[in-house]
């Protein structure tokens, strides 16, 4: 398997730092809104990656955080008036409610940044010892950037070039700093914001070192992939290197793999440029299985620009895909049982071939655009070679093998009647009006008809809540 390692430049065969196992750590996002499709982009791709290995055999363990302590979450806290941890806990809720719909494999852990406090200290702590960081008067402790002879190794600046960029942005607290390179590890509290006691300051950590402080505590010193999005080789995995291989004096992670960006009319999309769409009202309008297929379209690596006729496409093509199966499905229903043939066979060993071609692209850096048109070129060879005349055995094969490989993807091949989040939320409304109007026995119909369908529902003190089950 081939991977290209953002460090080297250059596709890598993969090795594991233990055989059979595959120890990944994917950055996630800071907790302060819905999640964008931007932000799905990595969760999409790495879950993906994530499957293949799963595939293949290997013990994956995946680490993803929730950032849920940053400026961002404490802001929309004191607008709300209520404190930081009810912001970031609702946007982790709804962050989990999204990922499920996108059908994205909870990772082994989730570990937040608030519950790792304790480990972040010891780290910040050991670099100071090593002399790698220091406390400023203020109390806030720098990382000493000069001092890690390998930084710039991965985003391939190098400090000068740093140097000058630093001098055009004004940075706060510079003041303080040995030298305008060295990043923040540790800084003070500002009034009414979240703080923990430490050795030089009350405050909170600075966003870099919370990574190498949960990889290291739930996948080892030493791992195999780190991934992200682009945007965070430089600087935060710049940093997270360069804190976790000071501070634990072996190689941090061995392949770095970062996604390129989710587009909207060739500009990223993101929050600051307000040309976002969450996942949420995408999936009013889509099943977010067209979203997933989506996003695999594209090699991880290419910019995707975001589009309705993309969309449709997706949605169109996931379709022939689920149309194949169900014809499959009615086929081996109705098909008798027998000893398998002879052509049988032959087919057998030509579906065997699109297989190999579909794992031949996913080894390739999970060249997810190609393997799915191997995907297509098995479909189509079902829609034309697979017939009521098959073996129900040969035929319920050949669906499962699409099954499987689709599973890869994280798509779903079985057609389900799914209520999409605004169909639940109109009945939720619609069960609320009965009630108000004292029909509770047209509000328990709604309830039962969703229960149906696999939607629960909870009464709380804010409201209703709904989940699937
Ligand atoms: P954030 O919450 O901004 O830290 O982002 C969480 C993850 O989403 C990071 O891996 C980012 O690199 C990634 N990300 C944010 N915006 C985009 C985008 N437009 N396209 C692809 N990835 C993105
Ligand atoms: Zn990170």
């Amino acid at each position: 398997m081939r991977i290209y390692n953002t460090l080297t430049k250059r596709k890598e065969e993969f090795v594991p730092v233990e055989p059979g196992k595959v120890k990944m750590y994917v950055c996630g996002p800071t907790v302060y809104n819905f999640i964008h499709i931007g932000n799905a982009r990595p969760m999409i791709v790495f879950d993906t990656v994530r499957r293949y290995f799963e595939y293949k055999g290997y013990d994956v363990n995946y680490v993803s955080n929730f950032t849920d302590v940053d400026d961002k979450i404490i802001k929309k806290a004191v607008e709300e008036g209520v404190g930081a941890s009810v912001v970031s806990e609702r946007y982790i809720a709804e962050c989990r409610k999204d990922m499920e719909g996108m059908h994205i494999k909870p990772a082994t852990k989730h570990p937040k940044a608030t519950e790792e406090i304790c480990g972040m200290l010891e780290m910040i702590a050991t670099l100071i010892e090593k002399g790698y960081a220091y406390a400023a008067s203020d109390g806030t402790v720098y990382f000493r950037t000069r001092k890690f002879k390998e930084y710039g190794k991965l985003s391939h600046k190098n400090l000068d070039d740093l140097r000058s960029g630093f001098r055009e942005i004004k940075v706060t607290g510079a003041e303080s700093k040995e030298d305008e390179l060295d990043f923040v590890l540790w800084k003070p509290k500002k009034e009414g914001e979240p703080y923990w006691e430490s050795p030089w300051c009350n405050g909170r950590p600075g966003w870099h070192i919370e990574c190498s402080v949960m990889a290291k505590r739930y996948l080892g010193e030493e791992i195999d992939i780190h991934a992200g999005g682009e945007d965070l080789i430089f600087p935060h995995h710049e940093n997270e290197i360069a804190q976790s291989e000071a501070a634990n004096e072996k190689t941090f992670a061995r392949y770095w793999m970062h996604n390129a960006f989710l587009n909207v009319d060739n500009r990223k999309m993101s929050k600051s440029l307000n040309n976002f769409f969450t996942v949420r009202e995408i999936s009013e309008k889509y099943d977010l299985q067209v979203l997933r297929f989506f996003m695999l379209s594209a090699h991880y690596r290419s910019p995707l620009n975001f589009s309705e006729e993309l969309m449709e496409a997706s949605k169109n093509a996931l379709d022939r895909i689920r149309t194949a199966v169900g014809r499959l499905g009615e086929l081996a229903e109705s098909a008798s049982d027998g000893e398998t043939t002879q052509e049988e066979k032959e087919k057998r060993d030509e579906i065997l071939a699109y297989a190999a071609k579909f794992e031949a692209a996913m080894e390739d850096d999970f060249n997810t655009a190609d393997a799915l048109a191997a995907i297509f070129e098995m479909v189509k060879f079902m829609n034309t070679r697979v017939s009521g005349e098959d073996t129900k055995t040969f035929i319920t094969q050949a669906k499962e093998m699409i099954a499987k490989l689709c599973d890869v993807m994280g798509l779903v091949t079985e057609k389900k009647e799914e209520l999409l989040d605004a169909d639940i939320e109109a009945m939720i409304t619609r069960r609320q009006q009965a009630r108000k109007d004292r029909d509770f026995a047209k509000a328990d119909a709604i309830r039962k008809e969703l229960a149906e369908k696999g939607i629960l529902l909870e009464d709380t003190r804010e409201g209703v809540k709904w989940k699937r089950a």
